[in-house]
């Protein structure tokens, strides 16, 4: 047991603060649901030697620089958007994510989204459920097939890879967009690179975004690239919110730009109950749960904890994201 103070941002994964509880004799856990409010961070960061934390708490700048001890942050997530990585990595603090254990959950929840999307699931549901279904009558939720089209993925890294590898299942051709080219996938997978993005999205019927937000994506689909797309194709994206930009993605589904769009992540989050993408029959939107199997949850939860234990005890973080603070 080691005298380290540990702070945990939430009762998400109880088996990861169990471990935690193990490990350190003094972990503290924020109860409520929501992130705790900065000045509490800004607190604890200084008082505090580790921390396991939500995708949605904002660790930037101004909150590391309250940094007294505080020697590792595990983030039980992938993406990063949330953190001033550079800043931590000023005051020694190492970042650990959650790579390569949930990526097979996201993709399988992005098919999902492809599929209700093109077949009207979640709209014909809301029919039944609201008493509409008087008849046998198909025709007024006739669909898209989903085999035989085109899928536009925008980055190919574990998840993008992991969606592609589920779309040739349903005889997909696949095209994807990405800063370096990925032979090995194209020739396992028979994907087409294609790094004109406009000739992605012009000739896709299904765009699918899996890139990180940062400074290059925030907004990276806008207007311009909407305006491009197939008026009878959908959008997907299970990435970050603010990948796309939410007012040009309901001009475009308004004026009938695209023809239907799945979300799984908003900008802002959650997306407010009045948004016109909530009501709108082509729109999806579900609440940030692509990774969210229970069994990924917990391995996310477990690896986060991991990279703060295995941090504070000098041995190797299953993932760290800037590892020239280990030995600085
Ligand atoms: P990843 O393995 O790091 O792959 C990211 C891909 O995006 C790579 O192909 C990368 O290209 C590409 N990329 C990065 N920056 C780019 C840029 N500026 N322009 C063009 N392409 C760029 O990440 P992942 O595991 O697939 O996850 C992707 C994102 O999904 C995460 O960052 C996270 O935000 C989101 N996510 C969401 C959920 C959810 O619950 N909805 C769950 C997990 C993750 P290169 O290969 O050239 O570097």
């Amino acid at each position: 047991m080691s005298a380290e103070k540990i702070y945990v941002t939430r009762i998400i994964v109880p088996d990861a603060i169990d471990k935690l509880r193990e490990n350190f004799d003094e972990v503290e856990v924020w109860p409520e649901p929501t992130p705790p409010p900065k000045d509490l961070m800004i607190q604890k960061v200084a008082e505090c030697d580790g921390m396991m934390i939500e995708s949605n708490d904002i660790m930037d700048s101004e909150v590391f620089q309250a940094v007294k001890k505080l020697k590792v942050v595990g983030t039980r997530a992938i993406g990063i958007d949330n953190i001033d990585v550079v800043a931590a990595t000023k005051k020694g603090v190492a970042i650990g994510n959650t790579p390569g254990i949930l990526h097979e959950s996201c993709a399988d929840f992005t098919m999902g989204l492809i599929l209700s999307l093109a077949r009207q699931v979640t709209r014909s549901n809301r029919k039944v459920i609201s008493g509409e279904w008087k008849i046998f009558d198909q025709t007024p939720y006739l669909g898209t097939d989903v085999h035989g089209k085109t899928l536009g993925l925008i980055g190919l890294g574990l998840i993008g890879t992991a969606v592609a590898k589920r779309a040739t299942g349903f005889d997909m051709d696949i095209k994807y967009y990405s800063r370096t080219r990925k032979e090995a996938d194209e020739k396992k997978y028979g994907l087409q690179w294609t790094p004109d993005l406009n000739e992605l999205l012009s000739t896709s019927d299904y765009v699918s975004v899996h890139v990180p937000l940062g400074p290059e994506t925030i907004n990276f689909i806008g207007t311009d690239q909407l305006q491009v797309m197939k008026k009878d194709s959908f959008l997907i994206n299970t990435s970050r919110g603010g990948t796309v930009d939410p007012d040009a993605l309901r001009d475009a589904l308004l004026e009938g730009k695209i023809a239907g769009a799945a979300l799984d992540v908003t900008s802002p989050e959650p997306i407010a109950p009045n948004d016109p993408l909530v009501h709108m029959e082509n729109v999806i939107i579900t609440p940030h749960i692509a990774s969210a199997s229970a069994a990924t949850l917990r391995r996310m939860g477990l690896m986060a904890a991991d990279n703060v234990i295995n941090f504070l005890k000098g041995e190797e973080m299953p993932a760290c994201l800037n590892p020239e603070v280990i030995n600085s």
